[in-house]
Protein backbone atom coordinates (compact mmCIF):
# COMPACT_ATOMS: atom_id res chain seq x y z
CA UNK A 1 0.00 0.00 0.00
CA UNK A 2 1.23 3.68 -0.79
CA UNK A 3 1.99 5.99 2.03
CA UNK A 4 -1.02 8.34 0.07
CA UNK A 5 -3.07 5.28 0.27
CA UNK A 6 -2.65 4.53 4.11
CA UNK A 7 -3.01 8.59 4.72
CA UNK A 8 -5.77 8.24 3.11
CA UNK A 9 -7.26 5.73 5.04
CA UNK A 10 -6.18 7.58 8.12
CA UNK A 11 -8.28 10.58 7.06
CA UNK A 12 -11.13 8.66 6.34
CA UNK A 13 -11.12 6.67 9.66
CA UNK A 14 -10.53 10.57 11.13
CA UNK A 15 -13.65 11.78 9.82
CA UNK A 16 -15.31 8.62 10.55
CA UNK A 17 -14.30 8.46 14.24
CA UNK A 18 -15.12 11.70 14.57
CA UNK A 19 -18.76 12.17 13.04
CA UNK A 20 -20.06 8.90 15.12
CA UNK A 21 -18.75 10.79 18.38
CA UNK A 22 -21.16 13.04 17.77
CA UNK A 23 -23.69 11.25 16.30
CA UNK A 24 -23.26 12.29 12.47
CA UNK A 25 -23.23 9.84 9.19
CA UNK A 26 -19.81 10.05 8.14
CA UNK A 27 -21.41 10.12 4.64
CA UNK A 28 -22.49 13.19 5.20
CA UNK A 29 -18.84 14.89 4.82
CA UNK A 30 -16.82 14.59 1.54
CA UNK A 31 -13.36 14.32 1.60
CA UNK A 32 -11.32 16.89 -0.66
CA UNK A 33 -7.67 15.95 -1.07
CA UNK A 34 -6.14 19.68 -1.44
CA UNK A 35 -3.07 18.55 -4.02
CA UNK A 36 -1.87 21.74 -4.56
CA UNK A 37 2.39 21.92 -5.44
CA UNK A 38 1.48 17.89 -5.63
CA UNK A 39 3.02 16.19 -8.84
CA UNK A 40 0.43 14.31 -10.72
CA UNK A 41 1.68 11.39 -9.70
CA UNK A 42 0.66 11.86 -6.05
CA UNK A 43 -2.84 12.34 -7.44
CA UNK A 44 -2.72 9.09 -9.35
CA UNK A 45 -1.64 7.68 -6.19
CA UNK A 46 -4.89 9.09 -4.31
CA UNK A 47 -6.78 8.02 -7.10
CA UNK A 48 -5.83 4.66 -7.11
CA UNK A 49 -6.97 4.85 -3.54
CA UNK A 50 -10.74 5.63 -4.72
CA UNK A 51 -10.13 9.55 -4.26
CA UNK A 52 -12.05 11.50 -6.76
CA UNK A 53 -12.56 15.22 -5.44
CA UNK A 54 -9.52 17.57 -5.52
CA UNK A 55 -8.71 20.81 -4.73
CA UNK A 56 -6.53 23.15 -6.13
CA UNK A 57 -5.42 26.40 -4.96
CA UNK A 58 -3.43 28.13 -8.19
CA UNK A 59 -5.22 28.80 -11.79
CA UNK A 60 -2.82 27.73 -14.01
CA UNK A 61 -1.07 24.60 -12.17
CA UNK A 62 -4.77 23.49 -11.79
CA UNK A 63 -5.99 24.06 -15.07
CA UNK A 64 -2.67 21.43 -16.24
CA UNK A 65 -3.87 18.80 -14.11
CA UNK A 66 -7.66 18.81 -14.88
CA UNK A 67 -6.08 18.10 -18.68
CA UNK A 68 -3.90 16.13 -18.15
CA UNK A 69 -6.63 13.69 -15.90
CA UNK A 70 -9.49 14.92 -18.66
CA UNK A 71 -7.12 12.58 -21.17
CA UNK A 72 -6.98 9.60 -18.57
CA UNK A 73 -10.59 9.44 -18.83
CA UNK A 74 -11.41 8.38 -15.20
CA UNK A 75 -13.92 6.79 -13.85
CA UNK A 76 -16.39 7.33 -11.94
CA UNK A 77 -15.21 10.98 -12.85
CA UNK A 78 -12.83 13.23 -10.46
CA UNK A 79 -14.45 16.69 -9.76
CA UNK A 80 -11.74 19.75 -9.55
CA UNK A 81 -12.61 22.40 -7.05
CA UNK A 82 -11.26 25.82 -7.06
CA UNK A 83 -9.92 26.64 -3.32
CA UNK A 84 -7.15 29.58 -3.56
CA UNK A 85 -7.91 33.66 -3.80
CA UNK A 86 -8.98 34.06 -7.48
CA UNK A 87 -7.72 37.41 -9.29
CA UNK A 88 -10.70 38.58 -11.26
CA UNK A 89 -8.72 38.82 -14.76
CA UNK A 90 -8.14 34.68 -13.81
CA UNK A 91 -11.77 33.81 -13.66
CA UNK A 92 -12.28 33.02 -17.20
CA UNK A 93 -9.92 29.88 -16.99
CA UNK A 94 -12.03 28.30 -13.50
CA UNK A 95 -14.91 29.37 -15.13
CA UNK A 96 -14.04 26.92 -18.31
CA UNK A 97 -12.31 23.97 -16.25
CA UNK A 98 -13.68 23.41 -12.52
CA UNK A 99 -16.21 22.07 -10.84
CA UNK A 100 -16.42 24.05 -7.85
CA UNK A 101 -15.24 27.56 -6.85
CA UNK A 102 -14.87 28.14 -3.10
CA UNK A 103 -13.70 30.89 -2.83
CA UNK A 104 -16.45 33.65 -4.23
CA UNK A 105 -16.58 36.81 -1.96
CA UNK A 106 -17.04 39.63 -4.43
CA UNK A 107 -20.43 40.03 -7.32
CA UNK A 108 -17.87 41.20 -9.73
CA UNK A 109 -16.11 37.86 -9.43
CA UNK A 110 -19.60 36.38 -10.26
CA UNK A 111 -20.58 37.79 -12.71
CA UNK A 112 -17.86 36.97 -15.03
CA UNK A 113 -18.02 33.48 -13.94
CA UNK A 114 -21.31 33.37 -14.57
CA UNK A 115 -20.52 34.86 -18.27
CA UNK A 116 -17.50 32.94 -18.49
CA UNK A 117 -19.15 29.47 -17.98
CA UNK A 118 -19.06 27.29 -21.43
CA UNK A 119 -23.01 26.54 -21.92
CA UNK A 120 -21.99 23.00 -22.86
CA UNK A 121 -21.11 22.53 -19.48
CA UNK A 122 -23.51 22.06 -15.98
CA UNK A 123 -23.39 25.74 -13.63
CA UNK A 124 -20.62 25.88 -11.56
CA UNK A 125 -20.61 25.08 -8.42
CA UNK A 126 -20.05 28.20 -6.05
CA UNK A 127 -19.58 28.40 -2.05
CA UNK A 128 -19.06 32.09 -0.55
CA UNK A 129 -15.95 32.80 1.34
CA UNK A 130 -16.61 34.17 4.89
CA UNK A 131 -14.17 35.94 6.71
CA UNK A 132 -14.93 34.64 10.01
CA UNK A 133 -11.82 35.85 12.03
CA UNK A 134 -12.17 39.30 10.67
CA UNK A 135 -8.68 39.60 9.67
CA UNK A 136 -8.05 42.40 7.02
CA UNK A 137 -5.21 40.96 5.29
CA UNK A 138 -7.70 37.51 4.61
CA UNK A 139 -10.66 37.18 1.90
CA UNK A 140 -13.44 36.68 2.25
CA UNK A 141 -16.73 38.57 3.02
CA UNK A 142 -17.90 40.05 6.27
CA UNK A 143 -20.68 37.94 8.01
CA UNK A 144 -23.15 40.76 7.50
CA UNK A 145 -22.66 41.33 3.59
CA UNK A 146 -23.65 37.95 2.93
CA UNK A 147 -27.15 38.63 2.61
CA UNK A 148 -26.55 40.89 -0.02
CA UNK A 149 -24.14 38.69 -2.42
CA UNK A 150 -26.48 36.36 -1.64
CA UNK A 151 -29.40 37.97 -3.51
CA UNK A 152 -27.18 38.47 -6.20
CA UNK A 153 -25.53 34.75 -7.03
CA UNK A 154 -29.08 33.29 -7.01
CA UNK A 155 -30.28 35.71 -10.24
CA UNK A 156 -27.10 34.12 -12.06
CA UNK A 157 -28.31 31.00 -14.26
CA UNK A 158 -24.72 29.71 -15.10
CA UNK A 159 -23.78 29.17 -11.08
CA UNK A 160 -25.62 27.01 -8.33
CA UNK A 161 -24.83 28.56 -4.87
CA UNK A 162 -24.29 25.68 -2.69
CA UNK A 163 -23.20 27.41 0.58
CA UNK A 164 -20.29 28.43 2.95
CA UNK A 165 -16.36 28.20 3.03
CA UNK A 166 -13.81 29.39 5.44
CA UNK A 167 -10.57 29.96 6.49
CA UNK A 168 -10.30 30.66 9.95
CA UNK A 169 -7.11 32.48 11.45
CA UNK A 170 -4.42 29.37 12.59
CA UNK A 171 -5.50 28.82 16.32
CA UNK A 172 -4.23 25.74 18.29
CA UNK A 173 -6.84 25.43 21.19
CA UNK A 174 -9.74 22.79 19.97
CA UNK A 175 -12.75 24.98 21.95
CA UNK A 176 -12.06 28.11 20.40
CA UNK A 177 -11.28 26.30 16.67
CA UNK A 178 -15.19 24.88 17.49
CA UNK A 179 -16.33 28.12 18.60
CA UNK A 180 -15.11 29.59 15.34
CA UNK A 181 -16.93 26.88 13.09
CA UNK A 182 -20.29 26.96 15.39
CA UNK A 183 -20.48 30.56 13.55
CA UNK A 184 -20.03 29.33 10.30
CA UNK A 185 -22.46 26.70 10.88
CA UNK A 186 -25.20 29.02 11.97
CA UNK A 187 -24.67 31.52 8.94
CA UNK A 188 -25.35 28.02 7.06
CA UNK A 189 -28.70 27.01 8.99
CA UNK A 190 -29.89 30.63 8.33
CA UNK A 191 -29.21 30.26 4.74
CA UNK A 192 -30.31 26.86 4.59
CA UNK A 193 -34.14 28.30 6.00
CA UNK A 194 -33.78 30.72 3.01
CA UNK A 195 -32.49 28.89 -0.15
CA UNK A 196 -33.08 25.51 -1.45
CA UNK A 197 -30.22 23.64 -3.19
CA UNK A 198 -27.70 24.67 0.15
CA UNK A 199 -25.96 21.80 1.04
CA UNK A 200 -22.50 22.22 1.53
CA UNK A 201 -20.00 23.88 4.39
CA UNK A 202 -16.71 23.96 3.11
CA UNK A 203 -14.39 23.88 6.75
CA UNK A 204 -11.69 22.34 8.31
CA UNK A 205 -7.83 21.47 7.33
CA UNK A 206 -5.49 19.23 8.46
CA UNK A 207 -4.81 20.95 11.51
CA UNK A 208 -8.64 21.80 12.54
CA UNK A 209 -10.51 19.16 11.34
CA UNK A 210 -12.37 17.12 13.98
CA UNK A 211 -13.47 20.63 15.88
CA UNK A 212 -14.88 21.24 11.68
CA UNK A 213 -16.63 17.86 11.67
CA UNK A 214 -18.52 18.72 15.21
CA UNK A 215 -19.67 21.77 14.07
CA UNK A 216 -21.56 20.20 10.67
CA UNK A 217 -18.64 20.51 8.15
CA UNK A 218 -19.89 18.61 5.31
CA UNK A 219 -16.79 19.30 3.07
CA UNK A 220 -13.12 19.03 4.42
CA UNK A 221 -10.15 19.87 2.56
CA UNK A 222 -7.25 17.95 3.77
CA UNK A 223 -3.79 18.56 2.03
CA UNK A 224 -0.61 17.74 4.30
CA UNK A 225 -2.45 14.70 6.24
CA UNK A 226 -2.72 13.29 2.77
CA UNK A 227 0.40 14.35 0.18
CA UNK A 228 2.59 15.45 3.57
CA UNK A 229 4.53 18.58 3.63
CA UNK A 230 3.96 20.94 0.64
CA UNK A 231 6.65 21.18 -2.38
CA UNK A 232 7.27 25.34 -2.21
C1 LIG B 1 -3.78 24.51 1.48
C2 LIG B 1 -5.22 24.59 1.81
C3 LIG B 1 -5.88 23.55 2.48
C4 LIG B 1 -5.19 22.31 3.00
O1 LIG B 1 -4.42 22.63 4.12
P1 LIG B 1 -3.69 21.49 5.00
O2 LIG B 1 -3.41 22.17 6.27
O3 LIG B 1 -2.48 21.09 4.25
O4 LIG B 1 -4.66 20.37 5.15
C5 LIG B 1 -7.25 23.67 2.70
N1 LIG B 1 -7.94 24.75 2.29
C6 LIG B 1 -7.34 25.78 1.65
C7 LIG B 1 -8.15 26.94 1.22
C8 LIG B 1 -5.97 25.73 1.41
O5 LIG B 1 -5.38 26.77 0.80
Amino acid sequence: MSTIEQNLQQVIGLISSTAHQCGRDPQEITLLAVSKTKPVTAIEAAIAAGQRAFGENYVQEGVEKIVYFQQQRITPPLSWHFIGPLQSNKSRLVAENFDWMHTLDRPQLARRLNDQRPQGLSPLNVLIQINISGEHSKSGLAPAQLGELVSQVVELPRLRLRGLMAIPAPEPDYQRQLAVFQQMAALFTDLQRQLPGIDTLSLGMTDDMPAAVVAGSTMVRIGTAIFGARNL
